[in-house]
């Protein structure tokens, strides 16, 4: 399954409470680009300079990490792809990676909401920097105030892409060059879509639905 939607979506959340309840995979091209940077890796280096400015970063850089996740992990394994495609460039890969392992897409999932409300979730979030958990200012603070359920660290930072201009960037990005691979999916039956103003348990079990109809 391939979740589509603009930053702030829902997507990372989605596929995480997905992951648990299906047995699938997730993989974030987000989170394994995050993962490079810290290890300072040369791609890691490469994919900052676009990041930090909200770009996307060159296809041949997003589909080598997820080229690299699959060929390490369980080939009989079914993936959340979370972030990946974002270009038609990568959906044309992604078929060709997904073949050669016998393996396709059964449904894209495409979470939309109004960029108003995008504007307002994304400018709120910031994450413990010891474990990854990430809060909202508004919608998900933590139990004891600065203090990370998770793991109980008193350090949180803001994602460098969830600073205000970079936001704006990210979004019009995915409205020129992500929007447009909606119908690469429709053409094929493969779309439908979800509402991500609905509660996330709400989003979840619409997914769920969806997916039981792909069995
Ligand atoms: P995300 O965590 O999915 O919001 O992704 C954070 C950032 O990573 C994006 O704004 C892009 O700069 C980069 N990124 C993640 N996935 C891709 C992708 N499939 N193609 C290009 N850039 C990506």
């Amino acid at each position: 399954m391939i979740l589509i939607g603009p930053p702030g979506s829902g997507k990372g959340t989605q596929a995480q409470r997905l992951e648990q309840k299906l047995g699938a995979v997730h993989l974030s091209t987000g989170e394994l680009l995050r993962d490079e940077i810290a290890a300072e890796s040369p791609l890691g280096k490469t994919a900052a300079t676009y990041m930090n400015t909200g770009r996307l970063v060159p296809d041949q850089v997003a589909v080598k990490v997820v080229v690299d996740h699959m060929d390490r992990g369980d080939p009989d394994a079914d993936y959340i792809l979370d972030g990946f495609p974002r270009t038609r460039i990568q959906a044309e890969e992604l078929d060709r990676i997904l073949g050669e392992r016998g393996l396709e897409v059964g449904k894209a999932v495409e979470i939309y909401i109004e960029d108003d409300v995008l504007k307002e979730r994304l400018t709120g979030r910031f994450a413990c920097v010891k474990c990854g958990e990430g809060y909202h200012k508004f919608f998900k603070r933590p139990e004891i105030e600065d203090v990370c359920d998770k793991c109980g660290s008193m350090e949180f930072d803001v994602r460098s892409d969830d600073m205000e201009e970079t936001i704006l960037t990210r979004l019009g990005i995915y409205h020129l060059e992500t929007a447009p691979i909606l119908p690469y999916y429709e053409n094929r039956g493969l779309l439908v879509k979800v509402d991500g103003e609905k509660s996330v348990s709400d989003v979840t079990k619409e997914i769920e639905l969806i997916l039981a109809d792909v069995g």
